[in-house]
């Protein structure tokens, strides 16, 4: 079985890539910190040092916003936001061109989008429904980060350009400010790599989180759902993404990784240095070497 510690230590000595400085709370992060964890489908997860450190979720929210959506939505979520690679980093001020919808929601316009879709009644109870949901995914209580929400709401200039954006084409029912702060206060809940990594092995296993045994979305989710972090996950990135790890993922400004090996396993890397499509330097890195460890490549299978 593989050695998380040796793969960190792999990891170390690479210094590419800046931390991200959108809010402060980012832009105080240790760029030396680096965990990886593993979750496999009979729910045993393995982690390296580093695993247990907390930090926001950010965009790595994204595909649990995007199930869990489609599930209050009965999947009708799915006629209101797109399934296309927009080659644009992830705060392009663009919508889908005919339809005004957001492209995906793995860019934030789709995700201001299925953070507003999650049905709660008001402000509040989407903000509870998400973060219990997200907690299924993880299959253990996630908070909250106040500052960090705050700052994301206070600071997030595009997104609130976005949803307005969305608001003048008719296609995000729910006030730009609140829709706004449902997703910043998405991307600041906390996780750490092994909560991450068995959120992303609930996806890959269909929608079962293979720790507490809890059916949180059903296999059609899941699969919608891996399907578009195949072909969108990684933004402009995730092109290239698909041939050197081959491993549907999410990317996130705090520099977390989340990947889904549908039937295999989840696995999480977070180190905060970003390369230019916000994606985490060590994360790509170590993504590519567990990949190529574990055989995960999804179009890497040997000629018979
Ligand atoms: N909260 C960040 C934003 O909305 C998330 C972006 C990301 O992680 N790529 O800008």
């Amino acid at each position: 079985m593989i050695d998380l510690d040796a793969l960190r230590e792999r990891l170390l000595p690479e210094r590419d890539g800046a931390v991200h400085d959108s809010i402060p709370e980012l832009a105080d992060a240790d760029p030396e910190r680096c965990g990886l964890a593993i979750a496999g489908a009979d729910g045993a997860v393995r982690r390296s040092r580093d695993a247990d450190l907390p930090f926001s979720v950010q965009s790595a929210v994204k595909p649990f916003l995007f199930a869990l959506a489609l599930l209050d939505t009965g999947g009708a979520a799915h006629d209101r936001v797109g399934i296309e690679p927009t080659g644009e980093a992830f705060d392009a001020i663009k919508l889908e061109s005919g339809t005004g919808r957001p492209p995906n929601p793995m860019v934030n316009a789709g995700a201001l989008l299925t953070a507003a879709l999650v049905d709660g009644g008001d402000a509040q109870g989407r903000a509870e429904r998400i973060r219990s949901g997200l907690s299924a995914f993880a299959g253990r209580d996630l908070v909250v980060d106040e500052d960090v929400a705050r700052s994301e709401h206070l600071l997030g200039d595009r997104n609130h350009a976005l949803a307005h954006l969305m608001r003048a084409e008719g296609t995000l029912a729910l006030e730009a400010d609140d829709a706004v702060a449902a997703y910043a206060r998405a991307c600041a809940v906390l996780v750490d790599a092994e909560a991450l990594a068995v959120m992303g092995a609930t996806l890959a296993l269909g929608g079962c989180n293979p720790v507490t045994g809890e059916r949180v979305v059903p296999t059609h989710i899941a699969r919608d759902v891996v399907s578009v972090m195949a072909s969108c996950g990684v933004y402009d990135g995730s092109g290239r993404w698909m041939r050197s790890v081959g491993v549907p993922a999410k990317s996130s400004v705090s520099g977390a990784i989340v990947l889904s090996a549908p039937g295999v396993l989840g696995a999480a890397i977070v180190s905060p240095p970003l390369d230019d499509q916000g994606t985490s330097v060590r994360g790509r890195i170590g993504s590519e070497l567990l990949s190529a460890e574990l055989g995960l490549h999804l179009f890497g299978a040997d000629q018979p």
